[in-house]
Order: C-alpha cells, then structure tokens, then sequence
C-alpha cells in the first residue's frame, strides 16, 4: 500500500481518520501514576516520535496502545475504533505491532526459525518464503547468519531480529521502543533504513527513542513528554531549538 492510500484511510476508514488516536490517557503502576491526560494522534503513514527523559512515560504509552497495561482513564482508538481496554491480541490482529525494549527472541532457535515461526503464524505457511525473502532482503546481515542460532548473535544482530519479526507484513502501524539502544551507530543506520521500507509500505511508525536527534531525522511530528504528561507537540523543525529544555523541564532560574 502507498502512503497516499494510507491517507486514504482503510476500507471501512473515514479518509483523514488517524490510524492511532490517544485521548486523555493516563496509566497507574499500582498507586503510581505515570500518565496524565496523554493526548496525541498518528496519521496514516506519518511518523511520530515520542521522546522525553527517563521515566517521563514513553514506554507505557507504548504498553497501553497495544494493550499490555491497562489505561487507568481516557480512550485509544485504531483506525477510528475504540480499543480502550481490549487485549494485545486484538490490537494486533488491527495491524498494530509492538516492538519491545530487549531482544524478545527465541534464543535455541535459529534466526531462520525465529522467522518461520513468526510468520507462519501471522502470515500462514504459503506467504513464509515471501517473507524471509522480504526480511533477507531488509537486513542481508541475518540472511548471512540464517542457520546461527539466535542466542549467539551480536545484541545489534538480536534487535534486527526482533524487528525483523515485526516486518514479515505490511502494518498499519510500528510502535518501536528504544530501537537503537545499545547498537553501534553503523546498525542504528541499518535499523532506521529499514524502517524507511516499512513506511514505503504505508505503515505508520510511533517511535520512542532516547536519540532524540536520530529520531528527529526520522519522524515527520514529534510529541514531547515530561512526567507522565504531554509537554509540547510538533513538527522537528518547531521544537528542534527548544528541545533540550522541553525535554529536561527549564532551567533553576525560571523554574524560580
Ligand atoms: P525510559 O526512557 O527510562 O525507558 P520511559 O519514558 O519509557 O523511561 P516508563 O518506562 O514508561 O518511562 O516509566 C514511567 C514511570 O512508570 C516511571 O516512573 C517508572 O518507574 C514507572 N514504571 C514503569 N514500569 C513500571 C512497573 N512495571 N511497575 C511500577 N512502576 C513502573
């Protein structure tokens, strides 16, 4: 699918309908609360990085969107669907595919059938050798090393693989947490080149990431969290000069 029929929406979506819809959200981890009232949307297609300092809430946006932690209030909807409250599973079957901080590989099996197994399940038998062609072709490094097992690859090789797992299918969205985290910056390129293709595809990119400037480079609308909450929300060119203290909250003098 291109991005322009992306925009056009899904057969049974309004055009202009966002593919990810956040209003109001918060999040509890038992009495702490880590989100206050986070709003934002994803266009179809567009690419949304979601940056802020540690613990100021991007992972658990990232948890609740796909329904691993439950929102405490507010609503999510996918594709104009409100899927506040539905488990992992549903989410995925909309097209929303999260792709965990970590490895998240079968560590005993080799990179071939960490693969299969993936895509015979999301995808059924006859689209598998589609697929792994598709994912070679992405990250020629893991074609190379098909028949290593899992366990054994470099932590850079882990994260292709997990991402890899991710891209068997076009989607309607990728919500990526720390996808560079710990990777040499030659493999950041690597990884971030592949999320170009996915795009190509028509798939929506919400990436978290603590390389602000990487992330800038590849999102088109960024939205800034400080705290649980939503500070500040725009495109990279607006919020690139103020970034630093958005990010951080102000300085000594003016926080008085
Ligand atoms: P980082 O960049 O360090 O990964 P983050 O912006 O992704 O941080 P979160 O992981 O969403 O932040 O954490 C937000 C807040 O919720 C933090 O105060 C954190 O300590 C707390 N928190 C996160 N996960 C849990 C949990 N499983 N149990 C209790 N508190 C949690």
């Amino acid at each position: 699918m291109t991005v322009e029929a992306a925009a056009a929406g899904t057969a049974d979506t309004a055009p202009g309908t966002p593919v990810l819809e956040v209003d109001g959200l918060s999040a509890f981890y038992g009495h702490v609360r880590a989100l206050f009232d986070v709003s934002f949307t994803v266009a179809p297609g567009a690419s949304v990085a979601l940056v802020g300092a540690n613990g100021a809430g991007k992972s658990t946006v990232a948890r609740v969107v796909t329904g691993l932690v439950p929102a405490g209030g507010g609503t999510v909807r996918i594709d104009g669907a409100d899927v506040t409250g539905h488990p992992p599973w549903d989410i995925a079957r909309r097209g929303v595919t999260h792709v965990t901080e970590g490895r998240s590989v079968f560590s005993s099996l080799t990179v071939e059938e960490n693969l299969v197994l993936t895509f015979r399940a999301e995808l059924g038998a006859a689209a598998v050798p589609a697929a792994l062609e598709r994912v070679f072709g992405t990250f020629p490094r893991l074609g190379e090393r098909r028949g290593q097992s899992a366990g054994t690859l470099s932590g850079g090789e882990q994260r292709m693989l997990a991402l890899a797992r991710a891209l068997g299918a076009p989607q309607r969205l990728l919500v990526v947490d720390e996808l560079s985290f710990g990777l040499a910056p030659v493999i950041v390129e690597q990884v971030y080149a592949a999320l170009d293709d996915v795009r190509a595809d028509g798939c929506a990119l919400l990436l978290i990431e603590q390389h602000v400037d990487r992330a800038l480079r590849a999102a088109d609308h960024v939205v800034v969290l400080r705290k649980g909450a939503v500070v500040a929300a725009g495109t990279p060119a607006e919020l690139s000069a103020s970034l630093d203290e958005l990010v951080l909250g102000p300085g000594p003098a003016e926080a008085g």
